[in-house]
């Protein structure tokens, strides 16, 4: 929960979650809830995307695309059916700032949802959730015959009577790949979750090769206050090129993790001190801007802003704004190999370089992270992720190389040091009580 005495932040979509029962439509509705949806139904077609487009906004699953962009790709309406499809298949490590949001106020993504099929003239919208996460599933599903029963979702919608809008929520079964939008768009269809080729993006052909808006929870989830508020209200947040506001959600080694609305552009030293710093008595040995699949950086990147094209600056992505801090009593090597294994785990297999790199990359993981390394292996690592990354079919491939890349191009010693010393001597579990 954010923390309501910092002027740094900018609780939007949290502004109702110190309040008692936040997720009831009683409560959302006594914040301006659904004000937007009524006002959007006044917009003339185009219009939405349109003030989307001015916002800024940009996809918040991590890859930052622009929204009202991709809303705009949809081909012109030819009678047939049209979807939105929200990605709330929130799996990456760290990553866990889409359950939060699910959990505290359903109501905005189903508010959001609504205010994006009328923009895109589209009648059904699908909530994809991870499988294993049973107790959102059940507020998600409450939320929604709160919408239905209250007249917000179903038939005869809007000032004329004549809209239709329906909304599903289907539980996946808890693989990663299926956050993929194309692998998510095949297991919608009851398919095996595997990438699909792009072009044709899910924009041209889609959910039952339609046209579909693939967008995550907390882009759409951020439309209501855009469409309430304005496009300079929200363009009027964050740096140049990535506006607005959006969730920090910090873990590990730090006195008060959780989920900080701030402003894009903030910097992980305000974020850290805002968040009461590393736990007591102990020191920042290395952070992640954006969960596993960003790149590992040091206490030397603190003070670069928050957005997507800074932190490219210092050498990673953004991605999903899971900032992971770890301290001095954590060994780097354990964690890149629990994060190998969780990509190896998770690769659907489908393309080479992934399947059988992140299958190589965990046996060499595994040995130094035992002591019992050779001398070549780091640079066989390299070598292994060299050939992985750019070589792969979708992002995971890409995704596996990065922290061990970047865990070697900081940490060298340590890894070197596998080749005769556990980690586990060298960093007691005991003491870094994460991994
Ligand atoms: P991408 O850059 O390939 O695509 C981003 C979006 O833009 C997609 O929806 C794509 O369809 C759309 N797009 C791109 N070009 C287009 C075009 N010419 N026409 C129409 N649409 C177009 O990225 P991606 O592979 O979808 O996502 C990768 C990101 O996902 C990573 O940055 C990572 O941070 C994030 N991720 C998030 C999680 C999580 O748990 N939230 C897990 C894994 C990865
Ligand atoms: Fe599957 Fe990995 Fe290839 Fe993606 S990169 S298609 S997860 S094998």
């Amino acid at each position: 929960m954010s923390p309501s005495d910092s002027t740094a932040l900018t609780p939007v979509i949290s502004n109702t979650w110190d309040a008692p029962q936040p997720w009831k439509l009683e409560t959302y509705r006594n914040s301006g809830g659904y004000e937007a949806l009524d006002k959007a139904w006044r917009f003339a077609d185009g219009e939405l995307t349109n003030l989307v487009k001015e916002s800024g906004l940009r996809g918040r699953g991590g890859a930052g695309f622009p929204t009202g962009l991709k809303w705009s790709f949809l081909p012109a309406p030819d009678g047939g059916p049209r979807y939105l499809v929200v990605n709330a298949d929130e799996s990456e490590p760290g990553t866990c700032k889409d359950i939060p949001v699910l959990m505290a106020n359903p109501h905005a993504l189903i508010e959001g949802m609504a205010i994006c099929l009328k923009a895109i003239g589209g009648h059904h919208g699908f909530v994809y959730l991870r499988g294993e996460v049973v107790h959102v599933y059940r507020r998600l599903m409450a939320a929604v015959r709160e919408a239905y029963d209250a007249g917000l979702l179903g038939k005869g919608l809007g000032p004329n009577g004549d809209y239709d809008i329906d909304i599903t929520v289907h539980a996946g079964a808890g693989a990663y790949i299926c956050g993929e939008e194309t692998a998510l768009l095949d297991s919608l269809e009851g398919l095996r979750g595997q990438p699909r080729l792009k072009p044709p993006f899910p924009a041209v052909k889609g959910y039952l090769a339609r046209p579909t808006v693939v967008n995550n929870v907390e882009t759409i989830a951020s439309v209501p206050g855009i469409i309430k508020n304005g496009a300079d209200w929200f363009a009027g947040m964050g740096t140049e090129r990535s506006k607005g506001h959006g969730f920090f959600s910090l873990s590990g080694h730090v006195k008060n993790p959780g989920q900080y609305e701030a402003p894009f552009g903030i910097t992980m030293r305000e974020l850290l001190e805002m968040a009461g710093g590393v736990r007591e008595g102990h020191e920042l040995k290395f952070w992640t801007p954006g969960g596993s699949s960003t790149a590992i950086l040091g206490p030397e990147a603190l003070d670069v802003p928050l957005g997507y094209e800074e932190v490219v600056g210092a050498g990673s992505m953004l991605a999903t704004r899971a900032l992971q801090v770890f301290d001095e009593t954590t060994s780097v090597v354990r964690v890149v190999r629990a994060w190998t294994d969780f990509y190896q785990h998770e690769s659907c297999g489908k393309c080479t370089p992934c399947r059988e790199g992140t299958f190589w990359m965990r046996q060499v993981m595994h040995r130094l992270e035992a002591g019992k390394g050779l001398p070549t292996d780091i640079d066989m690592l390299n070598e292994i992720a060299g050939n992985i990354a750019g070589r792969s079919f979708c992002a995971l491939g890409d995704a596996s190389a990065v922290p061990i890349q970047s865990g070697i191009a900081l940490f060298r010693e340590e890894f070197e040091q596998g080749v005769h010393t556990p980690a586990w001597e060298l960093f007691p579990y005991e003491k870094s009580a994460l991994f």
